[in-house]
């Protein structure tokens, strides 16, 4: 056998050019939904103390039981690559003061994540998501500004088949009072129940909800549900998101089955589901976190916010961006010598006129530069000639005339074509 042939790590990919520039869409049109309604950018290491996220995630999630990839630094310290962005953007709000400026801090992220899970369409192990988070604010009006930017951002990219799911979860008390009642409806029902299930009843018996055996599904299908159980503030607090959601014009589903995988939410949970995925159908989702600052030692701040996948955004689209073709082609004809220094002159200052210009860097005669034109969907070719003068190509028409290359940038920008 030859030698041996690496690929990407399982779970991981490349992305290749056509898919990378829709990857650019998605990012640039999330940025400037960011800016315009005022949420700045901000970057958080790609590992972080395991602690962190234990104590910010919690201990009885997926995803800090069995998706953490948790190493060791040569000083010993346990260290996770981030699974999610929410622990580590309060984190560097407790660590950077930012409960001084004014509140609600909003703040809009992008970059990497990494969860250990099994891979399949819409599921990988290291993976992308953009989010935003207002933090220092418990006003409805941060629920519905955030949940409408998702909205915007799927309205704009043009996903289709996209639903929004709504919930609510209640505050710290209601939850736990609605838990004790879940739990003794499981226990009643423990026969009926999936295995991994019922070994779950204490630790997190609202993840029932997302099971797909069918014996479970039976009885969460007669489970009490936590919005029913909403009580004075909380159930002010969601009835007023619902309102500005619909003055605002945003479709939602009530979901009462909804749960999320993290134990961080109150109050307002969302998820924005396409029917154009699989069984991975969420494109993103997020929620209330009142409890998380404190939990990991602020003052109590209440805060919310949300994460997409690319990845997924990206299936559901599912479109290709091809190259966008080039103004222009800098060739030389005959021998190359002094005149190549030239062409790439000449080139750098056409892009910074800002047309996209290329040279060949394949040594090519003037018939494979002419091709390689072409290929790159080149518009125009200038060609320097021997002599020293200068022809320009219209790569369409195929017509050919004498140019001066002092005068280029005009000739190329003037209109004609
Ligand atoms: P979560 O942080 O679990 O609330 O997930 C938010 C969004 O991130 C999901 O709706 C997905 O779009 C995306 N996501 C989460 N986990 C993965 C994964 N393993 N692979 C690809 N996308 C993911």
């Amino acid at each position: 056998m030859a030698g041996h042939t690496y690929q990407a790590p399982r779970g991981t990919f490349d992305v290749l050019p056509d898919a990378a520039r829709v990857r650019r869409r998605i990012e640039h049109t999330a940025a400037a939904i960011f800016a315009r309604a005022g949420y700045e950018p901000i970057a958080t290491p790609a590992f972080e103390d395991t602690e962190l996220f234990e104590r910010g995630v919690g201990h009885s999630t997926d995803i800090v039981r069995k998706e953490m990839f948790t190493f060791e630094d040569k000083g010993g310290r346990s260290l996770t690559l981030r699974p999610e962005g929410t622990a580590a953007i309060c984190r560097a709000y407790l660590e950077h003061g930012m409960h001084k400026l004014a509140q609600p801090v909003k703040l809009a992220y992008l970059g990497p994540f990494f969860r250990h899970e099994r891979p399949q369409a819409g599921r990988y192990r290291q993976f992308h998501q953009l989010g935003a988070e207002a933090i220092g604010s418990d006003s409805p009006l941060a629920d519905a500004e955030l949940i409408g930017m998702f909205a915007e951002l799927v309205a704009e990219l043009g996903v289709p088949g996209v639903e929004l799911r709504l919930g609510s979860l209640g505050s710290v008390e209601t939850r736990a009072a609605y838990l004790d009642e879940l739990k003794a409806h499981l226990r009643a029902h423990e026969a009926d129940l999936a295995e991994g299930v019922r070994e779950r009843i204490d630790a997190n018996p609202l993840r029932a909800f997302d099971s797909d055996d069918e014996g479970t599904r039976a009885v969460m299908a007669a489970a009490p549900k936590l919005v029913e159980r909403l009580e004075g503030e909380d159930a002010e607090h969601f009835a007023e998101v619902r309102r500005l959601l619909e003055a605002c014009g945003v479709a939602y589903e009530i979901d009462p089955t909804l749960v999320r995988g993290l134990d961080y939410y109150t109050r307002t949970i969302f998820s924005f589901v396409c029917d154009r995925l699989g069984a991975q159908s969420e494109i993103g989702g997020g929620g209330r976190y009142d409890g998380l600052i404190e939990q990991l030692g602020g003052k109590p701040t209440p805060a919310i916010g949300w994460a997409a996948g690319i990845e997924r955004i990206a299936l559901a689209l599912d479109e290709e961006l091809p190259a966008p073709g080039r103004d222009v082609l800098v060739a030389v004809a005959g021998e190359q010598g002094e005149r190549r220094s030239l062409a790439l002159v000449l080139a750098g200052e056409l892009r910074k006129a800002g047309l996209s210009a290329e040279i060949d860097l394949g040594g090519r005669g003037l018939k494979g530069q002419l091709k390689h034109a072409d290929r790159v969907g080149a518009r125009r070719v200038v060609i320097l000639e021997e002599d020293g003068g200068a022809q320009l190509r219209d790569m369409t028409s195929g017509e050919q005339r004498p140019v001066d290359t002092g005068n280029l940038i005009e000739e190329l920008t003037g209109g004609e074509a």
